[in-house]
């Protein structure tokens, strides 16, 4: 399996070539040639795997240069009932995202059982153990860089930590992010996660990470690297959970079910997206938003039209506060068919601050082919939701999953089961859930007193050129081989 870049104008790569990188170096994203298909009979053996099980059926497919024996045993490593143990009362761990049926037709699928309690730790933590294996064959080391606000950078720290070859050095707005958010990153110990507390706000992190990257002799000497939403890795790792789920609330294949997705950088939705491109019978994918509507606008609309920093909300569903969704290129591209040169073309508008509209071409026709719908949820309705799943059904959910309900309620059709993805648990968000039921979230044992353990940060000026020499004075990679 090769992979080629959206734009169009850089040579196709195999699975591990792509795996430390970014972009592509024409500004594209990467995907596959042709995505795999799944035929009926295939599925139907699918059906009874356990996760590792079905994630080994669905990412050999994609990473084909890696033996089948070692892919095997990164899986079997990642997906444990141990690493992903924070599940409901009466959920068995060994279904690593179990699905939480609501009421008939109406389920959650909870991916947020991994160690920072959201569902990022799905694809990170088997990135982690990729990183490690494709270092160690290279006989290289990476150092890490990040900004982050929260879910990103702890669910990267988590995934790294004591990974040999690896180093993580993530930048936070100091004293902005949650208290429980700042214990998470900020008590891990190990030696290789260096937590940077940056004086100023969370875009003063990220001008650092695009100086440091900007500067290409730095970025090349120092080895550095990211593991921003856009790698390839984490959208394949992904779509594993979607037929996880699909198999839960179905009998057989002859039965559909939607999904619906709380969104914003469209990693997650583009991951059911590939599912269904797969065989994989999904009717409806469902885009969630916040007041960060950008996405919502374009499926109502065809018109994209990414917003400033400036004019970004910051919501009670701060995950998903996006300016613009940095995998949407990605479906753009199949949207167009694979019209790499129209992408460019669109693309060239947005990366120059402008939009564009689909909706005259005639492309954005096929969004109903390729099952997309939409919706948005305010503060308000997310707070109600969360007292009508509490008050209905007696299960807590946090504030993007609110989001999602909000929005699945919306599309539900008879006959066909709606399946909400959980995307963090409600413990990582105490503030919104005091104030919508007037209690505190229960916390998964062993998280009672985070805030109270040591913690391990450096705080420094938002000055790119001090962080590169922290990054020098600090770098392990010549110690770990
Ligand atoms: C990252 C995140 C999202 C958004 O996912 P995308 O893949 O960026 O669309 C939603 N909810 C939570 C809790 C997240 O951490």
């Amino acid at each position: 399996m090769k992979y080629i870049s959206t734009r169009g104008q850089s040579p196709a790569q195999s699975f591990c070539e792509i795996l430390l990188g970014g972009l592509a170096p024409d500004g594209g994203l990467y995907l596959p040639e042709t995505y795999p298909h799944f035929s009926d009979a295939e599925l139907a053996q699918m059906r009874g795997m356990t996760y590792p099980e079905l994630a080994f059926a669905v990412l050999s497919r994609f990473a084909t240069d890696i033996p089948a024996d070692d892919l095997k045993a990164i899986i079997d490593k990642t997906y444990t009932a141990e690493v992903y143990c924070n599940v409901r009362a009466g959920e068995d761990a060994q279904d690593i995202t179990p699905l939480h049926t609501l009421e008939p037709g109406l389920a959650l699928l909870c991916l947020s059982n991994g160690p920072t309690l959201a569902f990022k730790d799905m694809a990170m933590q088997l990135l982690g153990n990729l990183f490690e294996y494709v270092l160690a064959k290279a006989g290289q080391g990476i150092n890490i860089l990040g900004a982050t606000s929260g879910d990103t950078g702890s669910s990267a720290e988590y995934a790294m930590r004591g990974k040999q070859g690896v180093n993580v050095f993530m930048l936070s707005p100091h004293g902005k992010m949650s208290r429980f958010q700042t214990a998470q990153m900020f008590s891990l110990q190990d030696p290789n996660i260096y937590n940077i507390a940056v004086k100023g706000v969370f875009d003063d992190c990220q001008d650092i990470v695009k100086a440091v990257s900007n500067d290409h002799a730095f970025k090349q000497a120092n080895r550095i690297g990211a593991v921003n939403s856009i790698n390839w890795a984490r959208v394949a790792a992904q779509i594993v959970y979607y037929f996880k789920g699909y198999f839960a609330a179905t009998t057989d294949n002859s039965q559909q079910v939607s999904f619906t997705v709380p969104s914003g950088n469209f990693g997650n939705v583009c991951a059911g997206h590939i599912a269904r491109m797969m065989g994989l019978p999904i009717r409806h994918l469902v885009v969630a938003t916040n007041e960060n509507d950008v996405l919502d606008e374009f499926f109502r609309t065809g018109v994209y039209r990414p917003r400033g920093a400036a004019n970004t909300w910051h919501t009670s569903s701060p995950s998903m506060d996006i300016s613009k969704a940095s995998n949407f290129e990605r479906f753009v591209f199949d949207l167009v068919g694979r019209d790499a040169d129209q992408v460019r073309e669109l693309w060239g508008e947005v990366d120059n601050g402008g939009a564009f509209n689909l909706n005259v071409g005639g492309s954005f026709a096929n969004v109903t082919e390729f099952g997309f719908q939409s919706g948005a949820s305010s503060h308000a309705n997310r707070m109600q939701t969360i007292r009508n799943v509490w008050e209905t059904y007696g299960v807590m959910i946090d504030t993007h999953t609110a989001d999602g309900v909000k929005v699945a309620l919306e599309y539900r059709e008879a006959g066909v089961p709606m399946l909400v993805l959980e995307t963090a648990l409600p413990a990582k968000f105490e503030d919104s859930i005091r104030e919508a039921l007037g209690r505190d979230p229960v916390r998964p044992a062993g998280m009672e007193a985070l805030e109270s353990l040591p913690q391990r940060f450096e705080v420094m000026e938002a000055d790119a050129e001090a962080i590169k020499g922290f990054i020098v004075q600090h770098t392990r990679l010549g110690q770990s081989h």
